[in-house]
């Protein structure tokens, strides 16, 4: 299928509008199977992550840095339309990437520069813009952005922008390419999946699967520097209940803070967020207290606490931290971290196998850990307890509310660290605060003495379609230094301003508490919250693991049972 320079744009982008058609989950996965089987090895690479709306794997530090505003600034130059005439396009469709399509439909100039667009001439662009620093690396961005909208289609514009903007809304998540890759090339699923959870790269899985198969697969180890997904834990109810599920536990804090995995290994400390983005620029204190503290050739788990006296700071105080790209030592000295270690997966000088220790059991695992790690120099190996005593667990729960940071955790002692699982042997016991996290999918300037600041944001849950539908609006629970922060984090995303009314691209999840839910005609959900007030800002989650509209209904149905 593919000529000479490999599969070009227009192929991919024609694939995509088909896949857009499809609303069956074993029709998308035979179709992108089949469509994989016919490309070449570079091509199956460059397909894999753009088809689920990657440029790079999410903890490759490298991006493109193109933001909704240079979509703009590009599009506005290729095709000679004003800036408000492509807005218009993003009112009328609810997305930029038909909106490229649009404008590029009704180019008023025409083009002097084009290329044959393909996946590989894309990803050779992609690198030199995510290479580019400096001053004049914008307009040199846009630049290029304006070199590829000019050889662009209107159809591969749509594509384009999409993949820029890292959704390419075709509904293909990372289930149906594992699924996908398995049917293409003859594998089992469950094979392909933890090759993905240990390597987080899906076009390297898929061109092991078809070169090697099985067997290469199950050689694909976990790596110092590649980043594994993180075991979650699920719900418990009660002391009771979790000692009923998982029985005698190994009970531990569960620190207020943000999850980190440290990888040391070759002389070298990355780290990476729950989301798998790579910290480590951000967090130098951390890298140096790793060399000094921890032997090298591993890769541990844990929670950074920022700590203040003593006592863990609130948690937007640490995302500040992690997002921080410009002074650094300044955020350094505001906000020490602490870093509590529970788990490790990579033990290169005390296994005899590969490094890998995932499979051996939770108390094998903190017994190396114990062994790995040389002092508490600010990284410290959190306090494991043995118990089958439900009001043992209830002390060990209070001591750590006392102490500043959410509940405890329960892990069952003979398992085996299950990469991007949220299973069973992990059970975590929180207060009970019921709160919704939610997309930030539009908001509002403030008046007056807060006209310079977002002041309100409007927030959607996710439908059955995987669809975000508005319920409700949150204006209240920011301090000012909230809403300053807020503005400056948001502000690249807006696709749309109307007056004093904002439309965002969805890229924030907002952490609510609210009174009550109620049934609403006000919201396309169905639903309001009476009193909203913000919590926090939850960098660390996507905003596909907001909440559904399934868990609103669920917790509007409670309100009536529960004793209110
Ligand atoms: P949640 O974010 O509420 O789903 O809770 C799971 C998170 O708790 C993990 O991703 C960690 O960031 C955090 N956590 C804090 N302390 C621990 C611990 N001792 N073991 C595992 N996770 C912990």
């Amino acid at each position: 299928m593919a000529g000479e320079n490999g599969l070009s744009f227009t192929e991919f982008s024609k694939f995509c509008s088909e896949l857009e058609k499809i609303s069956s989950t074993l029709e998308l996965t035979a179709k992108i199977s089949e469509f994989l089987q016919r490309l070449r090895d570079d091509d199956i690479y460059n397909f894999c992550l753009f088809i689920t709306g990657k440029i790079y794997p999410q903890w490759d530090e490298r991006e493109v840095g193109v933001g909704v505003g240079l979509i703009y600034e590009a599009l506005r130059l290729t095709t000679g339309l004003k800036r408000n005439k492509i807005e218009e396009y993003v009112r009328d469709t609810g997305d930029l990437g038909l909106a490229s399509e649009l404008a590029l439909k009704r180019k008023l100039q025409t083009s002097l520069f084009t290329e044959e667009l393909t996946l590989s001439y894309l990803r050779y662009v992609f690198d030199s813009m995510s290479s580019l620093s400096g001053e004049k690396s914008q307009k040199k961005k846009i630049r290029m952005l304006v070199d590829l909208f000019s050889s662009a289609s209107p159809i591969e514009a749509r594509y384009l922008t999409r993949l820029l903007l890292g959704e390419m809304r075709l509904g293909v998540g990372e289930g149906i390419l594992r699924d996908a890759i398995a049917k293409a090339f003859g594998v089992d699923s469950s094979i392909v999946e933890r090759a993905y959870m240990v390597t987080n790269d899906f076009g390297k899985v898929a061109i092991i699967a078809k070169k090697e198969g099985e067997d290469g697969l199950r050689k694909l180890k976990i790596t110092p520097h590649t980043p594994v997904r993180m075991m979650l834990a699920q719900v418990a109810e009660s002391p009771e209940s979790a000692i009923n599920d998982i029985g005698e536990s190994a009970v531990e804090w569960k620190f207020d803070g943000t999850r980190v995995q440290i990888h040391y290994a070759d002389g070298k400390v990355t780290i990476f967020s729950r989301r798998l983005e790579n910290v480590t620029h951000a967090l130098p204190d951390v890298v140096e207290m790793v060399k000094k503290s921890v032997e090298s050739g591993v890769i541990l788990d844990g929670e950074a606490v920022a700590m203040k006296d003593g006592k863990p700071l609130p948690f937007q105080h640490i995302l500040q931290r992690f997002r921080r790209k410009h002074d650094v030592a300044k955020a350094m000295e505001k906000t020490p971290i602490e870093v509590n270690l529970f788990d490790i997966l990579y033990c290169k000088n005390r296994t005899s196998d590969a490094g890998e220790v995932i499979d051996l059991p939770y108390t094998e695992r903190r017994r190396l850990l114990e062994l790995v790690v040389k002092s508490n120099n600010g990284i410290r190996i959190a306090k494991s307890h043995l118990t089958s005593d439900p009001n043992e667990v209830r002390r060990i729960f209070e001591n750590a509310i006392n102490a500043g940071h959410e509940g405890v955790m329960l892990k069952k002692p003979d398992s085996p660290y299950i990469p991007g699982k949220r299973g069973k042997n992990w059970l975590k016991l929180k207060e009970v605060m019921e709160t919704l996290d939610l997309v930030v999918v539009g908001g509002e300037w403030g008046e007056g003495k807060r006209s310079h600041l977002i002041s309100s944001f409007t927030l959607a849950c996710i439908d059955e379609n995987q669809e975000l539908i508005p319920v409700g609006r949150v204006a209240t629970g920011f301090t000012e230094e909230d809403l300053e922060e807020l503005t400056e984090l948001l502000k690249p995303d807006i696709e749309v301003e109307e007056g004093k009314k904002i439309v965002f691209r969805p890229k924030y999840v907002f952490e609510v508490a609210y009174q009550e839910i109620q049934k609403s005609p006000k919201y396309e959900s169905g639903y309001a919250l009476r009193f909203p007030r913000f919590v926090r800002l939850r960098d660390d989650k996507d905003i596909h693991e907001a909440d559904t509209i399934e868990r609103i209904s669920k917790l509007y149905e409670s309100q009536f049972s529960s004793n209110r």
